[in-house]
């Protein structure tokens, strides 16, 4: 912990000059820069209105050219940022809004201009939409899908609402129907929020009868337009919350991810990167390029999704350039990075220093920090003691029981 310490403070005090430079290079980082996620926003706007949503422009039906497609997968390759696989996602607004035959037209695109090139289509949906058609063209193209819904009726309509008003459930259970009817294989992610924590059993049961069995919850968590967590004030029932999925999901069909991944990082230490004489376990969301997100306009920006196109004063949306100008590469070398990248590097280097789950996290979300701290130097949040910290800390007890009952 010592050493953890004084390496923080060695890079707290380098990383203000080394950003000022603006002189940040593929070839400082080891291993080389690779983006391994591309978030495609192909259009701001959702057919729904829910309560919690983050993002500001669910209204604006713009959508992106194909030519932004083209530019987005093809700066990848001119930088040689990928590798043999890579896994697009289609996230912003709801992607269904858009019809097939644009998807259809913008994976051609993509296979076009990354020959060679293992390409995972993703797309995270609220269902409401999906229709045998839909069904059709995911088996086709093998897309990864997810359905964003919230467990039993109540929880679920509380928030994720029509334009109306009304509630979306029955839509996305006959969406989930459609699914399964053609077989298309998809997993679900559900928002938790104070609500949800009352009843751990409803919820894990609800999943199992919808025949999940791999669940992603997303705790809810301050961010963008949605200012305030429900959660606040409520880490004792979430931690008694995740102990109770703990038991169930060692018994039951369904697969929680934050307790999944606390189990992996229990048994495999993270792998690590380094850039000059920081090292860290990787964590997509902290290292420049391993995730890049592109608006349907061409703007791009990297670490947390949702930055990108956020209102905050001073940091021009958390653009750092556009694809039809700019490559990925050539962007780290501008004023923009520079300063979030100093920034983001100050987060790391002192959750580095002081947090004992460092070297399970990977220093955080960036985005989480920005908007429970207002600034990315930061350390700890809502959203990493609900998504990291307390995941592992229920594993670490029930695996600790089963030693000393072991021992
Ligand atoms: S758990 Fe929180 S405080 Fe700890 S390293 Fe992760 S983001 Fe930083």
């Amino acid at each position: 912990m010592e050493q953890v310490e004084q390496l923080g403070q060695q890079v707290m005090a380098v990383v203000p000059r080394a950003a000022a430079t603006g002189c940040v290079r593929a070839e400082d980082f080891s291993p080389r820069l690779q983006t391994r996620l591309l978030v495609l926003q192909p259009t701001p706007f959702c057919n729904i209105d829910c309560s919690y949503c983050y993002l500001p422009q669910r209204d604006d039906r713009s959508r992106m050219a194909l030519a932004t497609v083209r530019q987005a997968a093809g700066r990848l390759l001119e930088d040689s940022l990928v590798g043999d696989e890579l896994t697009v996602v289609w996230h912003a607004g709801e992607p269904l809004v858009l019809p097939q035959r644009w998807y259809a037209e913008a994976f051609a695109a993509v296979a076009q201009v990354l020959p060679g090139v293992t390409v995972t289509h993703a797309m995270q949906s609220n269902a409401t939409l999906i229709d045998g058609a839909w069904c059709r063209f995911f088996r086709q193209h093998g897309v990864a899908v997810g359905v964003s819904v919230d467990g039993p009726a109540a929880l679920h309509d509380a928030h994720r609402r029509t334009r109306r008003g009304g509630g979306t459930h029955a839509q996305v259970q006959r969406g989930m129907a459609r699914l399964r009817a053609h077989g298309v294989p998809f997993h679900a992610i559900a928002v938790v929020g104070a609500a949800t924590l009352a009843d751990p059993d409803a919820f894990y049961d609800w999943f199992a009868a919808q025949g999940i069995t791999e669940l992603g919850c997303n705790f809810d968590e301050a961010e963008g337009a949605h200012a305030v967590s429900s959660l606040a004030g409520h880490e004792a029932a979430h931690a008694a919350f995740l102990a109770r999925l703990l038991q169930r999901s060692l018994h039951g069909p369904v697969a929680v991810r934050e307790l999944a991944a606390a189990w992996r990082a229990l048994r495999h230490p993270l792998p690590r990167w380094q850039w000059r004489q920081f090292s860290a376990p990787e964590n997509t969301q902290a290292q420049p390029l391993a995730l890049v997100t592109v608006a349907h306009d061409g703007r791009f920006g990297t670490f947390s999704p949702e930055l990108l196109g956020q209102p905050a004063a001073g940091w021009n949306g958390f653009t750092l350039g556009n694809v039809h100008d700019t490559g990925y590469l050539a962007a780290l070398q501008g004023a923009a990075f520079a300063r979030q990248w100093q920034a983001v590097q100050q987060g790391l280097a002192a959750c580095a220093a002081r947090c004992a789950y460092f070297d399970v996290c990977g220093g955080g979300a960036p985005a989480n920090k920005f908007y429970e701290h207002g600034h990315f130097a930061a350390t700890e949040t809502l959203h990493c003691r609900s998504m990291v910290q307390r995941p592992f800390d229920a594993v670490l007890r029930l695996a600790e029981a089963a030693l000393g009952q072991a021992a």
